[in-house]
């Protein structure tokens, strides 16, 4: 990232999802930092055209290529460029005109374009964690070559990033992910195969997406969590524990090797952490809520439940097997929530299936992108055919 230009250049993956919406939120406070060139979507085209009108970026991308011709419509005569379709997805996170971009797509259509980012030596400010728990490896290996930087937006790992500022990664003991343990942490657990979706979409602390509000519910989310800590920081499994905070102020910990530990506090608003990865290693002013220390009384703790959350454990256990074992792991878990949100499946098929997929991991220690788009397919069409749905 150039550092004399006070501006930064950015595109923008996944403008119109929730955290999409909330860095253009954050990039309307600083109109004269932030210069938007690239607004990219999946297939919301009404709110990516208004994206488009309120800050003219110089190309917008829909994935869904069916909606291109709506969106060139609409913005004919603005000089606005509109593309189509997953290659074009890629393309602008290469744009030598951007400095930074923000992966805010959900799942793993993040890979290909992280992917490209990347290889291009951008800054990537990085949400979709799935892209990491899939191909944490092959991103690694590009970062090494080409001096691309990650800088975390999943709020735990902002947390753990701001607490390893001025600190040496062989003085930590243990990094610990804090997680609100979501809508279902003291529900009666006979009563877990009767969730609906409904219920399972109404997270205590935190509003986003469906995906990983699901995945909040089951865990899954704290599960792929540690893998992109895992990836981040180069920590041990072992030595990456998860404890349940209900209250959502503490976003993370790091415990040092000198009994110290270190913590990032706030309220729970994605904006923050948002705001830090664009901006790092500055920090801007904002008007962002605080925490009111007059009504705060507690910050409590506990072991997450192995029964009600057995996500956790699939996660950890793919991480330790390694290979292709969590691309398995986090394509079963997509599908099987994209079906639990159809009404196809049960809350408790959910981390049924991805076990049962897991457990069919091809053992495979080095692999390639190909692999792993290959095993992806496979593991979505595994599921499908465990739960007993027809292909599409
Ligand atoms: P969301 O569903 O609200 O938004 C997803 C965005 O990706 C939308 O702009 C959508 O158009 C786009 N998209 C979906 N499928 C696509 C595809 N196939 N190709 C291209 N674009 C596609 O999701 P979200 O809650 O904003 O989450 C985005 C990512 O950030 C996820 O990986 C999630 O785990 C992570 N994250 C979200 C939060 C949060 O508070 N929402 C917090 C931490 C991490
Ligand atoms: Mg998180």
């Amino acid at each position: 990232m150039a550092s004399e230009d006070p501006v930064h250049h950015l595109c923008i993956l996944g403008s119109t999802g929730s955290i999409g919406r909330q860095t253009l939120e954050v990039i309307r406070l600083f109109p004269e930092r932030f210069r938007v060139h690239v607004l990219a979507a999946g297939s919301n085209a009404e709110l990516l055209i208004a994206q488009a009108k309120a800050f003219w970026p110089e190309v917008v991308v829909i994935r869904d290529e069916v909606r291109v011709p709506e969106v060139r419509r609409e913005l004919a005569g603005t000089g606005i460029q509109v593309y189509g379709g997953e290659k074009a997805l890629a393309e602008v996170a290469t744009f030598p005109e951007v400095d930074m971009v923000v992966a805010a797509v959900v799942g793993f259509a993040g890979l290909l374009p992280v992917m490209e980012a990347v290889r291009a030596g951008k800054r990537v400010a990085l949400a979709n964690k799935e892209t990491l728990v899939v191909g944490g490896a092959l991103i690694r290996q590009e970062m090494e070559r080409s001096g691309a930087e990650l800088i975390p937006v999943d709020s735990e790992h902002s947390a753990i990033f701001q607490c390893l500022v001025g600190e040496q990664i062989d003085d930590v003991e243990q990094l610990i992910l804090t997680a609100s343990g979501g809508p279902f942490r003291t529900r009666p657990l006979e009563t877990f195969s009767a969730i609906t979706p409904e219920e399972a979409l109404c997270h205590p602390n935190w509003s986003m997406g469906a995906k990983i509000t699901i995945d909040s519910a089951t865990m899954m989310n704290k599960g792929l969590e540690v893998i992109e800590a895992y990836w981040l920081f180069g920590m041990k499994p072992e030595r990456i524990q998860v404890l349940i905070h209900p209250q959502s102020i503490i976003h993370s910990m790091v415990a040092f090797m000198d009994g110290s530990v270190k913590a990032q506090l706030g309220v729970p608003d994605m904006r923050v952490p948002i705001q830090y990865a664009l901006t790092y290693p500055e920090r801007w002013p904002a008007e962002h809520p605080r925490i009111d220390w007059q009504t705060l009384r507690k910050l409590e703790f506990e072991e997450p439940d192995p029964r009600r959350f057995p996500s956790l454990r699939l996660a950890y256990e793919a991480l330790a097997q390694g290979g292709l074992a969590p691309a398995v792991l986090n394509a079963a878990n997509e599908e099987a929530v994209f079906r639990f949100l159809q009404r196809q499946i049960g809350f408790m098929d959910i981390p049924r299936l991805v076990e049962e997929v897991l457990a069919e991991t091809p053992q495979q220690t080095t692999f390639s992108l190909s692999d792993v788009q290959h095993v992806d397919a496979w593991a979505r069409k595994r599921v499908r055919e465990l739960s007993g749905i027809p292909a599409d």
